[in-house]
């Protein structure tokens, strides 16, 4: 019976797309790979919070929540972590209702399919992460997919499919975890506008923590966190911990607390662990200083990237340097491990043709001369 798995993993070899885990140990901005000390520059921890230990000591020392909810939250899971977490993403985000969910991942398989029906019709950047494209398959809606940023393409799309559908879910990313761009949010908004039956769902999974005066991420940047119908994100990049969260209208959160499946059936994230959520997403939007660090980092590394002839489309932390041929990107990237900078080479299909790269991801934690012996590398 183990054949046909075997020789699947065989195939995958030749291919040169076999994956598997590869222990690591961190501390600070570096991470360590046998034996081998390196910066990191492949984290989701943009902030540096993750791996601080201070303020990981100061939430222990007073805090004695339950480890474990032992429910789904329409049990007996709804301990006052969850209330009070909530209720401080509500204040933030202009007292609009907040919900949390397991995962970033949970949260679109969840959502997606408990709010369209086969009277909907989902339009998705080509671009949107695959934990969106699984809520869109598990949901009954037609889908089509609208050229990466192209909001005219999208706008054309809505129009030609206003008066045939009850509604339209426009489903897309605020900052792109591969090309590192972001979404004209302000025009998307102007685009929703004009139309009565089209609501907007952007995940700000890259971008919570990062953008914004309060880190509250792009929607808060462009000034239209009231106008996105369904505003979610994720606690495991920049916030440090794991889950994620709606921003939207409180008959959204009623309407999922009685429908989304993720929701009712899975055993709610333990109280300890929202309490954690809450105390980082309160810290973070004081972090101004390390935004604009980052801020700043990210556009000066983006011309480098430019002015050493590679193509890089990204606006910001997340800065590929495409060089096209996948064996190139993975020889690039294993030489720049071994001078010490970790950085994952991304070959297609996660990226289209043509287009593999070294991905570079920064951490508010990494400074301008970290990065001078990398640039000369590249
Ligand atoms: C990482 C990511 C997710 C998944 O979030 P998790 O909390 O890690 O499950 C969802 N959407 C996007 C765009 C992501 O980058």
């Amino acid at each position: 019976m183990l054949d046909f798995y075997a020789q699947q993993l065989d195939t995958l070899k030749q291919q040169g797309n076999f994956r598997q885990f590869t222990q690591n140990h961190q501390t600070d901005k570096w991470i360590t790979i046998e034996q081998n000390k390196m910066l990191n520059l492949s984290s989701n921890d943009y902030l540096g919070l993750a791996s601080n230990t201070e303020l990981k000591t100061q939430f222990l020392q007073q805090s004695n929540s339950y480890l474990s909810s032992s429910s789904s939250r329409l049990l007996t899971g709804d301990f006052a972590e969850y209330e009070a977490c909530e209720a401080s993403l509500s204040k933030a985000f202009n007292g609009r209702s907040a919900l949390l969910f397991n995962s970033g991942y949970h949260m679109n398989i969840g959502i997606l399919p408990a709010i369209c029906d086969n009277k909907t019709l989902i339009l998705a950047d080509k671009l949107v992460h695959a934990s969106m494209i699984d809520g869109i398959r598990l949901s009954t809606a037609k889908y089509v997919r609208y050229r990466h940023n192209d909001l005219a393409h999208l706008e054309k799309l809505i129009e030609q499919n206003h008066d045939t559908y009850e509604r339209i879910v426009v489903v897309t990313e605020s900052i792109f975890s591969m090309d590192g761009d972001e979404t004209d949010l302000s025009a998307l908004v102007a685009i929703k506008n004009k139309f009565s039956r089209v609501m907007l769902y952007v995940d700000e999974a890259h971008a919570i923590g990062v953008r914004g005066t309060k880190g509250l991420g792009c929607a808060e940047q462009y000034n239209v966190l009231d106008e996105i119908d369904f505003l979610v994100g994720t606690f495991g990049k920049a916030l440090a911990s794991v889950g994620g969260y709606l921003i939207c209208h409180s008959i959204i959160r009623e309407f999922l607390i009685n429908t989304m499946r993720p929701l009712i059936f899975s055993t709610a994230l333990p109280p300890l662990n929202i309490a954690w959520t809450q105390y980082v997403f309160e810290h973070m939007q004081t972090m101004q200083k390390q935004r604009a660090h980052l801020q700043n980092l990210s556009d000066s590394l983006q011309q480098h990237v430019l002015e050493k002839g590679y193509q890089s489309p990204s606006t910001s932390h997340l800065v590929p340097v495409i060089v096209g041929e996948s064996t190139l990107a993975v020889q690039k990237a294993k030489t720049l491990q071994q001078q010490g900078f970790y950085i994952m080479p991304v070959r297609p299909p996660t990226v289209p043709k043509n287009s593999a790269r070294l991905r570079i991801s920064l951490s508010a934690l990494i400074q301008h001369q970290d990065l001078e012996p990398l640039i000369k590398c590249l």
